[in-house]
């Protein structure tokens, strides 16, 4: 596990990300998206976005399969959902996983 970045709610470890999409799909406040990365295996890489709008749910740390994300202990002061948070997390599903524009 990489070192928390200070006081940043969620991070990643790039070198371990498989580019699954899986965490993109589990986050109900559309933190996070897919980058374009020419360097990465799939050509893509996961991005922490909105980071401000993580509410500490830890499904994205649960569910990734090659532990390459991490989120903050319970002190950590996250985000409450919002209905625009919600509503980026919808369209970045509908957008195949892709962060927005
Ligand atoms: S902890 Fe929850 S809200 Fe925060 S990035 Fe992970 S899945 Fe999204
Ligand atoms: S679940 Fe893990 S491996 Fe998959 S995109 Fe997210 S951080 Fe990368």
């Amino acid at each position: 596990m990489i070192e928390q970045p200070a006081g940043i709610p969620v991070w990643v470890d790039e070198s371990r990300c498989k580019a699954c999409d899986i965490c993109v799909s589990y986050c109900p406040a559309g933190v996070l998206g897919m980058k374009e990365d020419v360097h990465a295996v799939q050509g893509m890489m996961i991005e922490v976005v909105h980071p401000e709008s993580c509410i500490g749910c830890r499904d994205c740390e649960l569910h990734c399969p090659d532990f390459a994300i991490y989120v903050a202990e319970k002190g950590f002061k996250f985000a409450k959902v919002t209905p625009e948070a919600k509503e980026r997390a919808a369209a970045v599903k509908a957008n195949h996983f892709r962060k927005l524009k």
